[in-house]
């Protein structure tokens, strides 16, 4: 079962030890074999490029969050 990322996780995730899945994306070990999410065999390691795009993608909504609560926060004041 899939809880969320942990800090354990992010931790993880900031190494070049996890990939994804480039079947459906899950972020998956390296050096797996199978996929535990949808139970694709991986050839080869997993995908970083995937990895890079995700975590460009996680930036611009962490960033989004920030303008929408400084902007939230600004109407409280006035
Ligand atoms: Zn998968």
């Amino acid at each position: 079962m899939y809880e969320g990322p942990s800090e354990e996780d992010i931790e993880r995730f900031s190494s070049d030890d996890t990939g994804y899945c480039p079947h459906c994306g899950e972020e998956i070990w390296d050096d797996v074999t199978q996929c535990p999410a949808c139970g694709s065999w991986i050839q080869g390691s997993a995908s970083h490029r995937t990895l890079l795009e995700n975590d460009l993608r996680k930036r611009m909504i962490i960033l989004i969050i920030a303008l929408a609560l400084g902007a939230f926060v600004i109407l409280q004041v006035f």
